[in-house]
């Protein structure tokens, strides 16, 4: 049975609420990046971890204690998640670092495919910057103009 991880990024997972519904579907379906594995045998997922997040730009070497938190548990595979593939201006440099620390660990680029590339990165533009509905932060507390629902308004 062939022992599968994900490694996901931070910033998609923690900040964006991203469930990893796609990557998961994927997997139990057999479909994406998931395709590829022998039909007859079932596939286990080990487990997911994130890259750390950024900044990243200072070095990937973190990465190796992500995969090897995996590799504790015997995978023969890991998948970088499809918005890491797609986002990440660091993939290439994880692969390396990968390959280079788990010769025998195979890397897969990718869990599932998108409808529109194009689309799925222009909204996570606006996730990310928050243009069009911005979110309420401690300033908004600070400067008491925090808005609050009907039923705290009327104890306040
Ligand atoms: S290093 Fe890449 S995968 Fe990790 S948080 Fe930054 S952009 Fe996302």
């Amino acid at each position: 049975m062939p022992k599968v991880g994900i490694l996901a990024c931070e910033s998609v997972t923690n900040e964006m609420n991203c469930v990893m519904i796609g990557c998961l579907g994927n997997l139990r379906s057999r479909q994406g990046s998931f395709k590829d594995y022998p039909e007859e045998e079932p596939l286990d997922l080990v487990g997911i971890i994130h890259c750390g997040g950024c900044p990243t730009a200072v070095g990937t070497d973190r990465i190796w204690q992500k995969v090897q938190a995996l590799v504790d548990y015997g995978i023969d595979s890991i998948h970088l998640s499809s918005c890491l593939v797609q986002l990440c201006p660091f993939k290439d440099a994880f692969i390396e670092t990968i390959r280079k620390g788990y010769p025998d660990l195979k890397v897969v680029e990718g869990t599932h495919p998108f409808h529109d590339e194009e689309a799925f990165k222009t909204g996570v533009k606006e996730l990310i910057s928050q243009r069009v509905v911005t979110p309420q932060r401690m300033n908004d507390l600070v400067f008491k103009r925090i808005k609050l629902p009907p039923d705290e308004m009327e104890g306040s």
